[in-house]
């Protein structure tokens, strides 16, 4: 295999770390960039005597001027509380993100990787969610500013390989969770972890039928390296996720039990536009990728728990209030 420069955008962040330990691992030259708006230097802090790593404090909405083989652009706040918290950075930071990415890779000659989301489906009314499905988003609610950045990110990397035959990979990342997940994201893994872990209320909005499919890190990371590494002719979108799909109250009783809490569940108002229900049709990642996740939920939350136990919650920030 040869060895490659290769920036990795966000690579601070939850994803984004995990990415960084594995292409490093390789052996290949990886430039971290990120504004830490929802991350810490301790995520990457173990890479940083490494000579193959570099970490450099840029925000993606700015230009930026590097030579590199391949990128992959994850920098976004990616929890709904950590994305409201300010609309239109989160708009800037997709759309702006991805023209200066792709501009970069155009100029290059590199190939380059945008996370997307199962949130350009909105609140599907297919189901499970094909990638030939587009979706129900709600253009003007408040979780457009990520459903339609990323959505318009999507339509920039069609148009920049189109028109300019930058080579690109799209892939639609479902619910994913692990270890270096921010505590205080808001996302529901993490608060019931953190909230079965501290024997407080598990907080459950709307009534818990809602679904989502779980994905752990470490699964999803290897179905975006294939991806990547994937032939020429296959540029997505693709659906990157886990097809286990499970309620909210049910996600909440397992965290209870694999914790051995005494939390009691509590019901809160469900929040605007959330969608009812998501779960990966995953036939095309099997198809051109051969993959497709290994880890069921029990054991993915086994170690995310474990990670959760080994932290000291006053080292984080929480980015916004929103958690
Ligand atoms: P995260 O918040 O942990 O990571 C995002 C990283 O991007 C953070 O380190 C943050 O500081 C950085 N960032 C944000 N705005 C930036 C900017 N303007 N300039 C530079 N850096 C910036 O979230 P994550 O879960 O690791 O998500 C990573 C990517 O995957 C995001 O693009 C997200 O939309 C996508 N994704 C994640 C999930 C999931 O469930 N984790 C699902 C779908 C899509
Ligand atoms: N959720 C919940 N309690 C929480 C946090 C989230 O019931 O403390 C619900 C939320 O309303 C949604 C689901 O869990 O239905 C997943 O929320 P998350 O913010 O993790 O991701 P997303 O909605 O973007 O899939």
């Amino acid at each position: 295999m040869s060895i490659k420069r290769i920036l990795v955008t966000g690579g601070a962040g939850f994803v984004g770390s995990h990415l960084c330990d594995r292409l490093c691992a390789q052996g290949h030259d990886v430039i971290c960039l990120d504004n830490f708006f929802t991350s810490q230097k301790s995520n990457v802090e173990h890479l940083l005597p490494r000579r193959n790593f570099e970490l450099i404090r840029h925000d993606v909405t700015h230009p930026l001027w590097l030579e590199v083989d391949e990128i992959y652009n994850l920098a976004c706040p990616a929890a709904p509380g950590h994305y409201q918290y300010n609309p239109i950075k989160t708009m800037k930071t997709s759309v702006m993100g991805a023209i200066n990415v792709l501009g970069m890779a155009k100029r290059c000659n590199a190939k380059v990787l945008q996370a997307s989301t199962s949130e350009v489906y909105g609140d599907p009314d297919i189901h499970p969610q094909p990638e030939t499905y587009r979706g129900n988003v709600n253009p003007i609610g408040p979780r457009a500013c990520y459903d339609e950045g990323k959505r318009c990110a999507e339509t920039l990397f069609f148009d920049y390989h189109r028109s300019n035959r930058v080579n690109i990979r799209v892939v639609r990342i479902f619910n994913t969770y692990g270890p270096r997940m921010h505590p205080f994201d808001g996302r529901v893994v993490s608060n019931f972890i953190r909230q079965a872990l501290a024997g407080e209320d598990i907080t459950i909005f709307g009534d818990g039928s809602q679904t989502r499919s779980f994905c752990y890190v470490d699964d999803l990371v290897e179905g975006i390296m294939r991806m990547m590494n994937g032939p020429d002719d296959f540029v997505g979108p693709v659906n990157l996720g886990n097809e286990g799909e499970f309620t909210i109250k049910q996600l909440a009783e397992e965290a209870i039990r694999l914790c051995g809490s005494k939390s009691k569940l509590v019901y809160r108002d469900l929040p605007a536009d959330d969608p009812k229900q998501r779960q990966p049709d995953i036939t095309l990642a099997r198809k051109h990728l051969e993959w497709e996740p290994t880890i069921p939920l029990s054991e993915g939350l086994a170690k995310t728990i474990e990670w959760f136990q080994s932290i000291n919650l006053a080292d984080f920030r929480a980015p916004t209030p929103n958690y």
